[in-house]
């Protein structure tokens, strides 16, 4: 019975991964009502995390994932969260991509003036991470598909943030699950647990540190990281 069925089960397109069926969701963090962290600068990190989403979702399509979205949420922050899991599930998507800026815990900011105001930054750290939760569904494939982006990004001259695993991090502290790549283990987020399909969140570097927020405005900077994501798709849909 079991090689009947077997015999009778045609894997879907997504499940061969045809690149041009293959639903892939680049999550916008936060809205522009609630816009995540503040830059050293005073940018939002809302302003960050859609300019660079966008180009990813341009990138991925550009290399055949004609069925890519960029998925923009309104509202607070909380309701977001689910609003972003509702989307994605009544979407059928195969990945999720959340893409997010960094930032520090707030005992470790520092004061400076920019621009005549008052701001904050700390350059203590610096590099993106990625992050994945042990409870969503296809656990195994999101690991392997963070673990080939970070591969891409490292190859591409970036480092990632190794702070997750210090105690100073607090209830931001995260095991690391792949210490070549800089991948963690978050897995209580709303994205990445409730979501049906495979589901990564990026961190593409930290807006907190003075000279990285200055290369994440950068074209250069941008480019390689959203070059980085269509390399990493095309391998992880080659692999399946
Ligand atoms: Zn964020």
């Amino acid at each position: 019975m079991a090689k009947a069925a077997k015999a009778s089960v045609k894997p879907s397109a997504a499940e061969r991964c045809e690149p041009g069926k293959f639903r892939i969701i680049v999550d916008v963090g936060h809205t522009s009502e609630a816009l995540g962290a503040t830059s050293a600068r005073n940018d939002p990190e809302f302003g960050f995390n859609l300019h660079l989403a966008k180009l990813v979702g341009e990138r991925l399509k550009a290399s055949g994932f004609a069925a890519t979205r960029v998925l923009v949420t309104d509202g607070k922050a909380k309701a977001s969260l689910l609003k972003r899991v509702a989307t994605a599930n009544g979407a059928r998507a195969d990945l999720f991509l959340s893409i997010h800026h960094d930032s520090v815990p707030d005992q470790l900011l520092e004061q400076w003036e920019f621009d005549g105001a008052k701001s904050w930054f700390s350059d203590r750290f610096s590099g993106h991470s990625l992050f994945v939760s042990e409870r969503n569904p296809h656990f195994a494939a999101s690991l392997s598909f963070a673990r080939l982006l970070g591969k891409e990004l490292k190859a591409g001259g970036l480092h990632y943030a190794s702070q997750y695993t210090l105690p100073l991090m607090g209830r931001y502290r995260h095991q690391l699950l792949d210490k070549d790549v800089g991948v963690y283990r978050y897995d209580s987020l709303v994205v990445l647990s409730r979501t049906n399909s495979a589901a990564v969140l990026l961190e593409a570097g930290s807006i907190i540190n003075r000279d990285e927020e200055m290369a994440m405005n950068s074209p250069e900077r941008q480019e390689l990281i959203a070059g980085a994501v269509s390399t990493a798709m095309r391998t992880y849909c080659e692999k399946r």
